[in-house]
């Protein structure tokens, strides 16, 4: 069975990348630093060399696709200007389709979209498409919060996003909802502000009728939910008491959660409280936690165990975890051409 990780970033890319970010940054002070694209030309020894380390954990984990997109930290819109962040989203779209062209066994592309606090979302639907339509990619992570810790920006289910998920549903493609760096000394970015981005975007929904005005957009609430699947009976009876439907019919036929959490315990409860399909496969490698647990002298993001090791888990709860409910989500027959394994 070809198992899809729908949660990867690029945190291995070339280093002059780094360079090229600090350039821009620095050229917001001073225009004589401004990084020209030319320092980006790498080789496809180079960029074969950048992913060496992701394939290699891929078959190591027995893992075939990755659904791979910009390192998340790294799209900081809280950075300069609307305009910084289109350059800056361009340059890391155009690196993730060269490694989806590279080995298109391997990696299926997914977009940073060029948010900027206090700027309308709108001004992201140009990159979108570009990806979508000329670039084959199959998604994009969606910054809930792109001041960087201060939620400066109205919620997500406010109309002030509604344009960008208009195009969306007319692209038929999901977002994952994905914070970025944390300004905000109080949150821990991965620690403490991701899985703040994950609990309040659930609670968000919860709230709203967003999906009753986008019965087909799809989000994916990455981490395994952030705190929502820990706290099930909370959001229930939270739900009930504010006389909203049950979680099922509210969210769950537009809202996914996928399977980055880093211990079997927690990924038991997960399998338990969501139903599973609404549950993909992924583990957020390389990068979110790098370490080896010692008490399984194993990687804590090798997420694929903890699946795996679930008995209670029929053949087809599994092919739906790890394959079916990717397929769906993201719609990947359509990029079949382009990524031939998407078809086994
Ligand atoms: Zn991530």
């Amino acid at each position: 069975m070809t198992v899809i990780d729908c949660h990867g970033h690029y945190t291995t890319a070339p280093k002059p990348l780094d360079e090229y970010r600090k350039r821009q940054i620095a050229a917001l002070k001073d225009p004589a630093q401004a990084p020209a694209r030319d320092m980006l030309k790498f080789s496809d020894e180079e960029m074969r060399a950048s992913v060496a380390s992701q394939l290699k954990f891929q078959r190591e984990r027995g893992t075939d696709i990755t659904i791979f997109s910009p390192r998340a930290a790294g799209m900081s819109h809280h950075i300069g200007t609307a305009a910084t962040s289109l350059d800056w989203s361009q340059v890391c779209n155009d690196l993730i389709h060269r490694v989806c062209t590279l080995y298109p066994d391997n990696f299926i592309g997914v977009c940073q979209l060029p948010q900027s606090p206090g700027v309308r979302p709108d001004n992201c639907i140009g990159e979108l498409e570009r990806c979508v339509k000329e670039l084959g990619f199959v998604g994009c992570n969606l910054n809930p919060d792109p001041s960087g810790g201060y939620w400066t920006d109205p919620p997500l289910t406010d109309r002030w996003w509604y344009p960008l998920y208009e195009k969306l549903v007319e692209l038929d493609v999901p977002a994952m909802v994905h914070v970025s760096a944390s300004a905000n000394p109080n949150f821990h970015h991965t620690g403490a502000h991701y899985i703040n981005g994950d609990t309040t975007a659930f609670m968000q929904f919860l709230t709203s009728d967003l999906f009753k005005d986008f019965p087909t957009l799809r989000m994916i609430i990455p981490h395994g939910g952030g705190a929502a699947p820990y706290h099930w009976g909370r959001y229930r009876g939270l739900a009930q008491d504010m006389k909203r439907p049950p979680l099922d019919e509210l969210l769950l036929h537009n809202v996914y959660f996928d399977t980055c959490v880093y211990h079997k315990l927690g990924i038991e409860l997960l399998l338990k409280i969501v139903p599973i399909d609404n549950i993909l496969f992924a583990s957020e490698m390389v990068g979110a936690v790098r370490g080896i647990d010692p008490t399984t002298s194993h990687y804590y993001d090798d997420t694929k165990r903890y699946i795996d090791a679930a008995d209670w888990l029929s053949d087809q709860d599994r092919q739906k975890i790890f394959q079916g409910n990717s397929r769906k989500v993201y719609r990947l027959d359509r990029v079949a051409a382009r990524h031939p394994a998407v078809a086994n």
